[in-house]
């Protein structure tokens, strides 16, 4: 429960994420006028602060009278920012951009985006001044976040460790007391084979428990397990029941791997990477298929904005799936008999008149928001949890293009 409520926490932060560096990769300063700063979590906020009144100062040097004053201007409002944070910046650190962007016909705007707690860490403290802002850091974290846990083990030894983006960190190492399969002359074979069982038995709850100590306990957003080894030691292991259940349903495959000891994680990693590949629109694909089968054979399923939001509304909606590629606004009108409707539009353009479809009277328009920030806001007062859904793959692509861009898996059919 706790891990789903995250995970929807999660994909609703890297959306945002999303957005904002969409805007601000549309901005443009004239000259080297756009700042960006990026802050790791341990760098003091009274060094960044420092930081920036040197470059403050330094800044009187530049020629051009207006990039100085746009300068300053920026640095100025970093270090506004920054007085909302104590001595250090929150976890994983935080981002801010500051500067005055072309507004067209020759005028500026002064725009400041601060993004905290990115998906990785910052690893380190970076000063940019540019004719545009400095997203790519922050564009390579939202792309390569992914999280996995790797076992590779036989009878005698095992490793635990962890794929991080694209780096193998080996982290806890077991071996097992099993004996040979020779026996000691005057043990009994009966006695030699259950004492032999036993002795792996407990090497794979030792195994078992590591992986629970680094996969568990430290509560991190796992996207997957992958388990290595030779047979039939790995297929013993997972079909024994041995890992935490929890584990056991992240697992997304075991594969041949001749070593067990550090390197043998290295292999393991190699040997999975179609698995790896397909992984990251695996959870995308199962919710499109879901979503199909129930149009196809049933009604709990719903798709579009205007019967989307009633579903969500009413409760009925198990999963709300919204297209990454959305780029649209909603509009909401209320005409003099006090009909309210909703209009979506392309976020691009501008708001269009209206003409209530239930009295045919003019309607005037009381907001207009992003369309995902609307029906997000609904599901989480419905307890409906989100997914965003990649347009990677044929069913995703027809999610944006057919449907809309947002549908849903209801938890019952409402004929609406
Ligand atoms: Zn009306």
């Amino acid at each position: 429960m706790s891990s789903d409520a995250e995970g929807a926490s999660e994909d609703r932060r890297k959306y945002e994420f999303r957005k904002v560096i969409e805007e601000l990769k549309d901005y443009e300063g004239s000259g080297t006028q756009l700042v960006t700063i990026y802050i790791p979590e341990d760098r003091q906020v009274s060094d960044v602060v420092a930081h920036v009144t040197q470059e403050h100062s330094e800044a009187a040097n530049i020629k051009s009278k207006q990039t100085r004053t746009n300068v300053q201007d920026a640095l100025t409002s970093i270090k506004d920012r920054l007085r909302y944070y104590d001595t250090f910046p929150p976890d994983k650190g935080m981002v801010i951009f500051s500067g005055a962007v072309d507004a067209g016909g020759g005028q500026t705007d002064m725009v400041t985006r601060t993004l905290e707690s990115p998906p990785n860490p910052v690893e380190s403290f970076r000063y940019h001044c540019d004719s545009a802002f400095l997203t790519e850091p922050l564009e390579h974290m939202l792309e390569d976040a992914g999280l996995f846990g790797l076992i590779v083990l036989d009878r005698r030894e095992a490793n635990v460790g962890w794929l991080k983006g694209k780096r193998v960190e080996a982290v806890k190492s077991a071996s097992s007391l099993v004996p040979g399969k020779q026996r000691k002359g005057g043990q009994s074979a009966q006695r030699f084979a259950r004492l032999r069982l036993e002795a792996i038995d407990n090497f794979y709850q030792e195994v078992a428990g590591m992986a629970d100590d680094l996969f568990v306990a430290k509560r991190h957003e796992l996207d997957g397990i992958l388990v290595g080894g030779p047979s039939p030691t790995k297929d013993e292991f997972l079909d024994g029941g041995y890992l935490h259940h929890e584990l056991q349903d992240k697992v997304l495959g075991k594969f041949d791997v001749a070593y067990t000891d550090e390197s043998g994680l290295k292999d393991l990693v190699d040997a999975a990477s179609e698995a790896l590949a397909d992984q990251e629109i695996v959870d995308d694909k199962n919710q499109m298929e879901e979503f199909f089968e129930n149009l196809n054979t049933g009604e709990e399923a719903t798709y579009g904005f205007e019967q989307t939001r009633r579903n969500l509304i009413m409760g009925s909606v198990d999963r709300l799936l919204i297209s990454e590629d959305l780029r649209s606004d909603v509009a909401v009108y209320e005409c003099p008999n006090g009909h309210e409707e909703y209009e979506v539009i392309d976020a691009r353009h501008s708001t269009p008149d209206h003409e209530c479809v239930e009295c045919g009277e003019e309607a005037i328009v009381q907001e207009r928001e992003d369309v995902i920030e609307h029906l997000m806001a609904i599901a989480e007062q419905r307890g409906t949890e989100t997914k965003f859904i990649s347009t990677d793959f044929e069913k995703g692509e027809q999610l944006l293009d057919a449907f809309g861009g947002v549908a849903g898996i209801l938890r019952y059919s409402t004929g609406v």
